[in-house]
């Protein structure tokens, strides 16, 4: 082992900035942008306590486990709670947040997550920005397994507080994360006496102490490796292009999608309609009479470098997760993973066509890319 990792300078105030400015130009936003030392839970839970307490109303949209996590947060801060939840095979609409809003007048604060890689579904976060908007309550949105695999844009889409993490469809470290943050987030903060302050959970610690000291000193020794990681990932996206990126993950998952259809065996999209379905990653519904974590282990015991997962908790009986993302993004991860699940299922005494899931899975893969080709194009 080298000591390649080891012995660096340490990471100057300046390039700090500069790795923030380019996580600011990925997500298209003038917004401040505060790159958090600490895997995206921290800015998570950071953004929520800073701008929620007793006063504040809020609409918790859950469409998979974290917007469970962040109603318990919510509510831990002293919030009035009113959850909307949709079956996580499906996506949420503009008109259900819409008709939540009109109910409720009083919500201020919306909490939700873009997509979900532990369900696999996306929402339609442009639409619902424009809802959110209109009613005026502030926007907070969880994009962390959404950037890299199809867009983010906080600013055109009204988002307050936007958290990402580099370790999903970025193809980049866990340690670190960012938040982009509208002056009326900011504002909030300031005027929330329970917002935390001189705490590692403090973003108004970032704003006052880094921020509106032009950026000029760290406020403790930065998490360098990862820095230098998250630099370098970007760093990659901008080389491919981010368009390349997100179209090889909508590749990916149209090809997961369809290569399980043409398996049969009885396996099925865990997400019902493929425009709710999320590019970073694929859930599955394994056939009825067999288990989902049962099928996912004698696969990884036969190839432990698959990126098959089961479903986590209860769903680990039903949900298969095919984690293609990131670097994973490609036609050899979906035909691994495809010919893995056939092989599980054939053991299981079902009767599979894996020749017709990789034919169906590389058709769908090249018919993805031509048309995300033609919209980057505009052919
Ligand atoms: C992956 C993910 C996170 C980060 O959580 P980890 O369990 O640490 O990976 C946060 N939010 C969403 C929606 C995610 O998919």
């Amino acid at each position: 082992m080298t000591h390649l990792l080891l012995d660096l300078p340490p990471l100057s105030a300046e390039r700090f900035a500069s790795i923030e400015d380019r996580v600011a130009r990925l997500l298209d936003t003038a917004r401040d942008v505060v790159i958090m030392q600490g895997e995206a839970l921290l800015p998570l839970e950071g953004a929520i306590r800073a701008t929620a307490g007793p006063g504040t109303t809020a609409l918790n949209v859950i469409t998979g486990p974290y917007g469970q996590t962040f109603g318990d947060w919510l509510r831990d801060c002293g919030a009035t709670v009113i959850d909307l939840a949709v079956p996580f095979h499906t996506a949420v609409t503009a008109g259900q947040i819409r008709e939540a809003l009109a109910e409720h007048p009083e919500i201020d604060f919306v909490s939700l997550v873009h997509a979900e890689a532990a369900t696999g579904n996306t929402n339609p976060v442009a639409e619902i920005g424009e809802v959110v908007q209109a009613h005026g309550a502030l926007f907070y949105l969880d994009a962390v397994a959404s950037v890299g695999a199809e867009p983010v844009l906080p600013d055109a889409w009204g988002v307050d507080l936007c958290v990402i993490g580099a370790q999903k469809a970025m193809g980049g470290p866990a340690g670190v994360s960012a938040v982009s943050v509208s002056e009326r987030a900011w504002a909030r903060m300031a005027a929330n006496p329970r917002a935390p302050r001189r705490s590692y959970l403090s973003l108004l610690d970032w704003k006052e102490r880094w921020i509106d000291g032009g950026r000029k000193a760290l406020l403790h020794a930065p998490a360098q490796l990862e820095m230098l990681a998250l630099e370098a990932c970007v760093e990659r996206i901008e080389a491919a292009g981010p368009d390349t990126v997100m179209a090889r993950h909508a590749a990916a998952a149209a090809a997961t999608r369809a290569g399980a259809l043409a398996l049969g065996g009885g396996l099925a999209p865990y997400v019902h309609d493929a425009a709710e379905a999320a590019p970073v990653a694929t859930t599955l519904r394994a056939p009825s009479g067999t288990v989902a974590a049962e099928l996912v282990a004698r696969a990884l015991a036969a190839d432990p470098a698959l990126v098959l997962a089961a479903g986590g908790g209860a769903l680990a009986k039903e949900m298969i997760r095919v984690n293609h993302y990131g670097p994973e993004a490609n036609p050899g991860a979906v035909r691994a993973s495809l010919a893995a699940l056939g092989a599980a299922l054939a053991d299981a005494g079902l009767t599979v066509d894996v020749a017709a899931a990789l034919d169906a899975a590389e058709r769908a893969w090249h018919g993805a890319l031509r048309e995300r080709i033609g919209e980057v194009t505009g052919a």
